[in-house]
């Protein structure tokens, strides 16, 4: 076999880049000497996001590890390896690239962590249109139970929670008794849909203060 055959052979075996390490294409990968997972090494880490300085990266890894002593083990994440540099899985990645107030100046991990916002966003939208639930708000939920979610448009315009579209017409206020017979006292509803819950027209008499209605 031509050398070219064997590394084909060889290029052939890697298993293809799973989502996170495809943000970062021109990271070169390796499979773990310990566990055969795909990886890659801190000092390839440091050459595409740091100049090279591979202290920077293993100081981030370090503080990973130590920060929650108690917390996660870190085997998903990180092997430590003997020559000191440490080979990171693509969960790993995206821990030594995704860190509040971490290194906001650097571009190149600015860029990566917006594509890995739009990532985790767009498959979230999947999840929801497949499933009617978000992920994301579901794991939300679990630190907030109480929360009330609100609905907006790409551009802010706050949406009924129903129809899930910005009102077509701004519903007056109505008396609180009335509002918390037919909704969460955080919740926006577009007009139709506070009529719907009603089940009638909405008039004169349920209104918080009084106004000509316009409709
Ligand atoms: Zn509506």
């Amino acid at each position: 076999m031509t050398d070219d055959g064997e590394r084909l052979c060889h290029v052939a075996k890697m298993p293809s880049r799973d989502p996170f390490f495809a943000l970062a294409p021109e990271l070169r990968l390796h499979l773990s000497e310990d566990d055969g997972a795909l990886v890659v090494s801190s000092r390839e880490v440091a050459r595409v996001f740091f100049h090279r300085k591979h202290r920077r990266v293993l100081r981030k890894i370090m503080r990973d590890i130590w920060d929650m002593p108690m917390q996660p083990n870190y085997e998903d994440e990180y092997r430590l390896r003997d020559d000191g540099t440490v080979d990171i899985t693509s969960t790993g990645l995206t821990s030594v690239l995704n860190h509040w107030g971490f290194h906001n100046k650097n571009k190149r991990l600015r860029e990566f962590r917006d594509r890995y916002v739009k990532l985790i966003v767009g498959a979230t939208k999947e999840i929801e249109a497949e499933t009617g639930k978000s992920p994301i708000r579901n794991g939300v939920s679990l630190f907030f139970p109480d929360l009330h979610w609100r609905y907006f448009t790409e551009d802010g315009l706050m949406c009924c929670e129903e129809c899930r579209m910005p009102p077509r017409v701004w519903g007056p206020m109505v008396r609180d008794e009335l509002w918390t017979a037919i909704a969460h006292k955080d919740a926006f509803l577009c007009l139709d849909w506070i009529e719907h819950r009603l089940g009638r027209a909405l008039t004169q008499a349920d209104l918080k203060f009084p106004q000509p209605l316009l409709w």
